[in-house]
């Protein structure tokens, strides 16, 4: 089985590592550069993107990390995650470091006050015999991907029909929402065949 580790600095850390065990994988947590160095791919949780990437210098993680993902390491990032997994962020702090594994641009906070967590029914590319619920909660919303990057949902109605939730680049996949808190495991179960393939 594949050694998946939970970046275990800040955010839901427990909830990836259970929904990981769920899919037959064996998770381990990360905090440290030789953990990192023992893993075959990475999950980066929801939290709060700024106090993680502060963490990442903190702990030495950040350049071990981009090294990884240079390397080809499958990824996986939800919410904070995904911002973290991002080429550009907008509306970030200016010493909010990321780790360039999606060519993409992402906006923290992108729904704005009113609607700042909701839950909606997403048609998934891959998972598509039944819609995935997603849950948002201080969400990111994609705004830019580049030529290799594949979109897998985008929210269907409302004002935000159409923004880009999940995405893919190689074996680095990233969600806006927090498919580890429904208990519906087809995305950690994608990422785990993604990791297996391989
Ligand atoms: N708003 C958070 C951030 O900017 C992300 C929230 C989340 O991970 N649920 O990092």
């Amino acid at each position: 089985a594949p050694r998946i580790g939970v970046l275990g600095l800040q955010g839901d850390v427990r909830e990836h590592f259970a929904a990981l065990a769920h899919c037959g994988a064996v998770p381990v947590t990360v905090r440290r550069a030789q953990e990192l160095d023992s893993v075959d791919a990475l999950v980066l949780p929801g939290g709060e993107s700024t106090t993680i990437s502060k963490l990442l210098e903190v702990f030495d993680l950040l350049e071990p990390l981009r090294a990884r993902l240079r390397g080809g390491m499958p990824a996986f990032g939800s919410c904070a995650g995904m911002i973290l997994l991002a080429d550009e962020v907008l509306d970030t702090r200016s010493d909010a470091q990321h780790l360039s594994g999606i060519d993409m641009t992402v906006r923290r906070n992108a729904f704005g006050r009113q609607v700042d967590s909701f839950e909606t029914d997403l048609v998934f590319a891959g998972l598509d015999e039944v819609p995935v619920r997603a849950v948002f909660i201080r969400a990111p919303l994609v705004e830019r991907v580049g030529p290799g990057v594949e979109v897998l949902a985008r929210i269907a109605d409302g004002p935000f029909a159409g923004g880009i939730v999940a995405v893919r680049q190689g074996r680095v996949l990233a969600t806006s929402f927090h498919p580890e808190v429904t208990g519906d495991l087809r995305v950690h179960e994608m990422f785990v065949d993604m990791v297996r393939a391989g």
